[in-house]
């Protein structure tokens, strides 16, 4: 046998391989693994320069891989002021928050602030404008929702970006008024893309400190791949992403996705790239945020058809069940015209999904991209605002594994944190953070649950050759637990801890 780079032994290991679901051993060579073993076989593996590590009967999984994200919001919300259900509580904590932040910048300099929930704010809804003003009049400041789906504007960084009571709204966008003057409020919905024209980009010195935090952030919590949904990704951001690689400062490995205007545009391939970073699916936001779809079926159907005769996967945001329905059709009008086999066009979020709409996603053969981890953080705001009706159809996951739907998971951070032993949790358990149970009939396995963070999520992205478990010939890339999430009560999935993480074959972090 040959010598390994690093031997894990004294490992509970969960392989997610079916051929051998369990193993004490892992050993790597040149950021491979090369053996999945027993302990015995220590001796035949080990060099003069082997390391060995005794993991002292912890377990070992393959990384985390984070299905659905946004990097560059994640990194600049660590820059910005946390007005974060578990930071503020209230419309005056975010006030006293953005006064502080005052204090270090020049009047005229932008204030961002990220994070709020109406919903978990004591006055129960969203600040204005004239709030924001109270805090801070001389610097424009944006405040962005936790959904990333809205934003809210002091009076300054209106007028900068040219809203004012005569602006119509840009297509899909929404800007709240006051009923009587139809003077704006502050408060703007689908419009991050408009918004952010006017805004100055951080520096690079800011970039590199957000994603410095924000790496340090994912290898803390056993994250070694990120699929980064931003719709707004173009050739740009892929070349940001490329030197953040480079630098060092970005460890995880990423699928990045683009926008499907931008990914036709940008002239690459399906795929192009390599283990390190690679372009993933044609990202397409359907919403209906103003009303109506937008953008219009006929317009999606042209989209989804456009990418997917180019070869590409096609990645749907829909949350509501008209947007749902709408994207299932889609997928299933364009397999009509062009059928593909293996195309693994996915549905990101599918919030509200009855039993019909089951069938048709099941007939599209579409895989789903959840986060369990919303019922964990939002499940109290869902109980409160989801009609009885729809309750029994909101994230579901059960159901979708039954239909074959292959979920993956995600973290849609920076919408919620990262942590996938807290998604685990709550789709294990569907409690949030309340304690509230939600849709208990939608309960999936710890292992199904680990699954879906792992292999499935590899498997969304058309990575599963190279990554999702732990076997002979796949990167080296794992996660040592404190803790079996699949034998421990499931109340204790929560506490968890990663102890090291491991990307390459490389020790990235270690607790
Ligand atoms: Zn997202």
């Amino acid at each position: 046998m040959r010598q390994a780079d690093l031997v894990l032994y004294n490992a509970n290991v969960l392989t997610l391989d079916e051929q051998r679901p369990r193993a004490q051993l892992v050993a790597i060579k040149g950021g491979k693994i090369v053996w999945v073993g027993d302990n015995d076989e220590l001796k035949d593996l080990e060099g003069r320069k082997t390391r060995k590590i005794d993991c002292q009967g912890k377990t070992l999984v393959p990384g985390f891989n984070d299905a659905h994200c946004h990097i560059l919001a994640f990194a600049s919300s660590l820059l910005s002021v946390d007005c974060s259900p578990s930071s503020v509580s209230s419309i005056t904590d975010i006030q006293a928050r953005i006064r502080e932040r005052t204090q270090k910048l020049a009047p005229g300099s932008w204030i961002k602030a990220t994070g709020y929930n109406e919903f978990y704010l004591a006055e129960k809804r969203h600040p204005t404008r004239w709030d924001l003003d109270q805090a801070a009049p001389h610097h424009p400041i944006k405040l962005t929702h936790r959904s990333g789906h809205a934003s809210v504007l002091n009076s300054l960084a209106l007028s900068l970006a040219g809203i004012s009571a005569e602006s119509p709204e840009p297509p899909g966008g929404l800007i709240d008024r006051d009923l009587e003057s139809g003077e704006p409020n502050g408060i703007l919905f689908e419009m991050e893309s408009y918004i952010d024209k006017v805004i100055p980009p951080l520096s690079e010195a800011e970039l590199e400190k957000g994603i410095r935090l924000a790496n340090e952030n994912y290898l803390s919590l056993g994250i070694t791949s990120l699929q980064d949904a931003t719709v707004h990704n173009g050739l740009k951001e892929w070349q940001t992403f490329h030197k953040l690689k480079e630098s060092g400062n970005l460890v995880p490995r990423i699928s990045l996705m683009m926008g499907a205007d931008a990914i036709a545009a940008s002239g690459l391939p399906p795929r192009y790239g390599n283990d390190r970073m690679r372009l993933g699916a044609a990202k397409i936001v359907l919403d209906e945020t103003t009303g109506r779809l937008h953008p219009s079926p006929e317009e999606l159907e042209e989209q989804v058809l456009q990418a997917h005769q180019a070869g590409f996967q096609v990645a749907i945001h829909a949350i509501e069940e008209s947007a749902v329905g709408a994207a299932a059709r889609a997928v299933a009008h364009v397999l009509a015209r062009t059928p593909r086999r293996g195309h693994r066009h996915r549905i990101e979020h599918c919030s509200v999904c009855p039993p019909p709409l089951l069938e048709q996603l099941r007939d599209a053969q579409v895989i789903v991209v959840t986060q369990p981890a919303f019922i964990y953080y939002s499940g109290e705001r869902y109980l409160a605002t989801v009609t009885q009706e729809q309750l029994p159809w909101l994230y579901r996951i059960g159901s979708f594994l039954r239909m074959g739907l292959m979920p993956a998971a995600g973290s849609d951070s920076p919408v919620v944190p990262n942590n996938p032993l807290i998604g685990i949790y709550a789709a294990v358990t569907r409690k949030a953070e309340s304690g509230d149970e939600l849709v208990i009939e939608e309960r999936v396995s710890p292992f199904e649950a680990l699954k879906m963070y792992t292999q499935a999520a590899a498997y969304a992205c058309f990575d599963e050759e190279a990554k999702g478990s732990i076997a002979v010939g796949k990167l080296a890339d794992l996660a040592l637990l404190s803790a079996d999430p699949t034998e421990v009560p499931h109340e204790e999935i929560k506490e968890i801890r990663v102890e090291m993480t491991i990307v390459d074959g490389r020790i990235v972090w270690q607790h």
